[in-house]
């Protein structure tokens, strides 16, 4: 496998624009004779899928929930990020992009980056003409608000339901083409296995959730934007039904896997409150824009916050960070989080806490005004704590949010398996080792709204494929493995439910491979994890059958990748000999404790190259070139 990155050349500010004029186009009259399949329907894939039908491109779309609406992109709360300087305090797209190249830890791809950072000033535009109702000012103009690891206002927002208004635009906007007949629809359809014929990425294998029935489509190019696979922890803020099936069957198929342990803890989310839990719940990090964050001084005090004054608290990340204080990047919150509780200034059941207080902000703002900023987020928090956060600090702790990792790409965000695309959280493509706040939202709708679009027409217009069709052995080659698998699920009978298998494994992840990691535990992992997987193949309980609508079965199958996928995780882990944004390595830190990266050795991407079944996969290394920016030790102070 050979990694070209396809980075266009020319000045960094001139590349998209100049590579765009380079790319051969396909006449309109064409374009409707190319069919094109995007699996997911979330930000990125029903803004790639609305966009491709616009152009005249056949398009399927595919999701496992009833409806496009129900993806995950529907629980973004805070915000998306978009160059505009608006708020004049300084901002730029370059400035955008170096704060993303930072944010990440020097991890991630310049040209894909600052293309991310040119781009983002036109969703804004697209979604207001879409009639995303962003927050505005008195005057009529876009609200912004700050987020983790900027010093300039560059959030975009919807109170604190920005997921869901950009979900609805980008629905609208793929619902007019299922009704042009552009765009067929397939809702609780989940793709199984990607089909590959003469080494392209040809079409899919899905499974009706509802009838069980095993279907092959066929097309030009492939599309995932199937999001991110936090849910390999078991507890997380993703929805349930994240998971990593469709890249990790890719990857089985050639595409390789990149920074699979490039994992983004994120500090603000509502502490773990027993085993009973299924999830955890995020409060956004906008809410630091007006909450202050703080542990008692003393170690074990156990009084209400109300009872500790001023003198006796530690805003700790006031103090450490000063230049950016509460809105320090997620990854090094998290880590200052999980410090202070380690020395026992935790508070809350078990000292799993810290308070996020806005009594300053009300003080000073009045409690109208922060009821209009995050009044649903105080709401949700409310109903799962019993307390309000208007009159008591909130208790935060860090969980596991987002994936950096995920299908290496080049820079149209195509992966090592030609005709197959992969965008959104699926990809590992602008994120480094950290990713910043509100940027997951701009990358997803940059990759559907402004990148895909352009590219995959290039991939059109210059290879010449025949067409495919279902007839092909291939495809029946594909269905059978996929039936054989399900079936072999079905058959087992054991005694352990699939949840109790996913709970174990997440278990194992987050204290091997979560917040941070060293070498005995991983090794460890890398052990255990094997050992839980033959397990699970000899004593699942999968119960049904696989005609008929079958929740367990649905799971079994992503459980049974996560298990595949979780070693993977930890080998690259393992690999990964240095502490960088997300991936904290105890062994290597600085001596205040920050993470300490080794760019010599490691200014690369990992990707993961599968070299069949039993064998460990092959790492292939994408060397980071810094052309304009100087890698330097990221600093918040
Ligand atoms: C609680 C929460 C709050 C967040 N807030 C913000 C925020 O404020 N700002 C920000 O920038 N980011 C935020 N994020 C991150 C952001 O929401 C996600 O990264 C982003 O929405 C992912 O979009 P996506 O389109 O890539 O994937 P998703 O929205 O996860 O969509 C995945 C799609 O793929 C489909 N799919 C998956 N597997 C299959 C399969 N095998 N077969 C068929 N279909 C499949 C699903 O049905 C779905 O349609 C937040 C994340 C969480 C968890």
């Amino acid at each position: 496998m050979k990694l070209d990155s396809k980075i266009p050349s020319g000045p960094l500010q001139q590349k998209w624009e100049r590579y765009r004029l380079e790319m051969k186009l396909v006449n309109p009259a064409n374009k409707r004779k190319f069919d094109v399949i995007v699996v997911g329907s979330g930000l990125a894939g029903g803004s790639a899928a609305a966009s491709l039908a616009e152009l005249g491109y056949n398009v399927k779309c595919f999701c496992f929930q009833d409806s496009p609406r129900r993806a995950h992109s529907i629980a973004a709360q805070g915000g998306i990020n978009a160059a505009k300087n608006y708020q004049n305090d300084g901002d730029s797209i370059y400035r955008l992009f170096y704060d993303t190249i930072k944010g990440g830890d020097f991890r991630a791809r310049e040209a894909n980056v600052y293309r991310l950072a040119q781009v983002s000033v036109n969703i804004i535009d697209q979604c207001v003409a879409q009639g995303v109702p962003f927050a505005r000012e008195y005057g009529g103009l876009l609200a912004n608000r700050s987020f983790g690891g900027a010093q300039v206002s560059r959030t975009f927002y919807a109170r604190g339901q920005t997921g869901q208004q950009l979900l609805i635009g980008a629905y609208q906007a793929l619902e007019r083409q299922i009704g042009l007949g552009r765009c067929q629809m397939f809702p609780m359809t989940e793709m199984l296995d990607v089909v590959v014929v003469d080494g392209q990425a040809r079409g899919i294998v899905t499974r009706d959730l509802v009838t069980g029935e095993i279907a092959s489509h066929a097309a030009d190019a492939v599309v995932l934007a199937t999001g991110g696979y936090g849910n390999v922890f078991y507890l997380s803020t993703n929805a349930k039904g994240c998971n990593v099936t469709a890249t990790f069957r890719a990857f089985k198929k050639g595409a390789a896997f990149a920074n699979p342990c490039y994992t983004q803890i994120h500090p603000t989310c509502i502490p773990v409150s027993g085993d009973h839990q299924s999830k955890l719940t995020l409060m956004s990090e906008s809410l630091r824009n007006d909450g202050r964050v703080w542990v008692p001084k003393k170690k074990g005090d156990t009084r209400p916050p109300s009872q500790i004054p001023d003198a006796e608290r530690d805003y700790y990340l006031e103090r450490k960070y000063p230049s950016y204080g509460n809105l320090a990047p997620r990854d090094i919150a998290s880590r200052a989080a999980k410090e202070v509780c380690d020395e026992g200034r935790g508070v809350g059941p078990g000292g799993k806490g810290v308070y996020l207080d806005f009594a300053d902000s009300i003080k000073r703002l009045g409690e109208k005004a922060i009821r209009e900023r995050y009044d649903n987020l105080f709401e949700m928090y409310e109903r799962i704590t019993g307390e309000n956060g208007y009159k008591t600090p909130m208790r935060i702790y860090p969980a596991v949010h987002y994936t950096m990792g995920g299908t290496w790409v080049d820079y149209n965000l195509m992966s090592t398996l030609p005709g197959l695309f992969v965008i959104g959280e699926a990809n590992f493509s602008d994120h480094g080792a950290n990713r910043l706040g509100a940027s997951a939202l701009m990358q997803g709708l940059a990759d559907g709204y402004f990148v895909i679009p352009n590219t995959i027409g290039n991939f059109f217009a210059s290879s010449k494929q025949a067409k495919t069709s279902t007839s092909h052995p291939e495809f029946r080659k594909t269905e059978e493995e996929v039936k054989t698998r399900l079936q072999k699920l079905l058959s087992i009978r054991g005694k352990r439910t699939v949840s109790s298998f996913h709970r174990e494994l997440g278990k194992l992840m987050w204290d091997k491979c979560g917040m941070a990691r060293n070498e005995k535990g991983l090794s460890e992992a890398l052990q255990l994890i094997p050992a839980l997987r033959q397990e699970f193949w000899e004593n699942v309980n999968v119960l049904g059958d696989g005609g008929e609508l079958n929740q367990s079965l649905e799971h079994a199958g992503r459980v049974a990748d996560f298990m595949e996928f979780a070693e993977l995780l930890c080998l690259d882990a393992l690999t990964r000999a240095e502490s960088c944004g997300g991936h904290f390595r105890e062994e290597f830190q600085t001596e205040d404790g920050e993470a300490l990266r080794n760019d010599e050795r490691f200014g690369f991407v990992s990707a993961w190259e599968y070299q069949g079944s039993g064998k460990p996969p092959l790492l292939q290394k994408e060397l980071l070139v810094y052309e304009e920016v100087k890698m330097t030790q990221r600093s918040y102070k």
